[in-house]
């Protein structure tokens, strides 16, 4: 089976100056995550290798260079789907930590949770032997001029048909102390089905949980392509529910969904042989 995999950096505003940047950084990701795929591994670990590059660089609003809360801290939320298991995996209003999205897999291989939040999480984390850092730690100077939401998501076919999903977000920039949008919830900022396929949204996420959209999107893969299933998730989301965001489906096939309303949301993903990097729809 053709192996696939699609990241994107977030629905938002154009990234301006960083635009190059930006297209690399996602070419990069997929190259990372191709790589693993190539030689066998699983769509899991291909969208967590995938995630954790983009959560690295501070040009993306996830992990390091996250955006700030109201009181100026980073609380940061992520998510991990199995779409072979419907395991889950998500934490969040995480500060502490460098890669939100291997905290998640590790919710979601070592307890009984889907979810665990704030210091519950972090002291899991340091149960787990996964470093602490400081807050302050978190924040990139650039989170000053940083203009889009910039969220990162992945999702992945293995070469033996898994499907797996992951998105880490720094949420969006002067949120109340708390507040946990789309991203760690299933069904909202990501889901994964074996039998049909998997979605990753992005967005101002109140929408998003309200219209379920990864849920909504893959299950429009029953009668759907993956681009029509993309296309017709996002209008209800924008005329139902007045979202603003976008998605990025892959079905069971490999065959590649993008869609969003705002002004840009940069994608990358492999089209034959080559990895293509774009912020337009396919
Ligand atoms: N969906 C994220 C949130 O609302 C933000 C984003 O995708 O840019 O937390």
């Amino acid at each position: 089976m053709n192996v696939q995999l699609i990241v994107h950096g977030g629905a938002g505003l154009a990234a301006g100056n960083h635009h190059s940047a930006v297209m690399a950084a996602c070419r990069a990701a997929v190259a990372a995550g191709l790589a693993r795929l190539r030689e066998g591994d699983s769509a899991l670990n291909a969208v967590e290798i995938a995630v954790r590059a983009l959560e690295d660089d501070p040009l993306f609003n996830a992990g390091y260079g996250s955006v700030l809360n109201r009181d100026g801290q980073v609380q940061m939320d992520a998510l991990i789907m199995d779409g072979r298991t419907f395991q889950i995996g998500a934490v969040a209003a995480v500060s502490r930590i460098k890669n939100p999205i291997s905290l998640a897999r590790r919710v979601m291989e070592a307890t009984p949770h889907h979810l665990l939040v704030a210091e519950g999480a972090e002291r899991f984390a340091a149960e787990q032997g996964i470093p602490l850092v400081s807050p302050e730690a978190m924040i990139a100077p650039r989170h000053v001029k940083q203009t889009s939401s910039d969220t990162v998501g992945a999702v992945a076919l293995d070469s033996a048909g898994n499907l797996a999903v992951a998105v880490s977000t720094g949420g969006v920039r002067g949120k109340l102390a708390g507040r946990v949008g789309d991203s760690p919830l299933p069904g909202a900022g990501g889901w994964a089905d074996n039998a049909l396929g998997a979605a990753c949204a992005t967005g101002l996420g109140e929408g998003i949980i309200r219209a379920l959209l990864t849920f909504r999107a893959v299950s429009l893969l029953e009668t759907h392509s993956a681009q029509a299933a993309a296309d017709a998730a996002l209008a209800i989301f924008g005329q139902k529910f007045n979202g603003e965001g976008g998605l990025i489906v892959l079905d069971r096939h490999g065959q590649v969904g993008i869609a969003h309303n705002t002004p840009y949301m940069p994608v990358a993903w492999l089209r034959g042989d080559d990895i293509v990097a774009q912020v337009q729809q396919p």
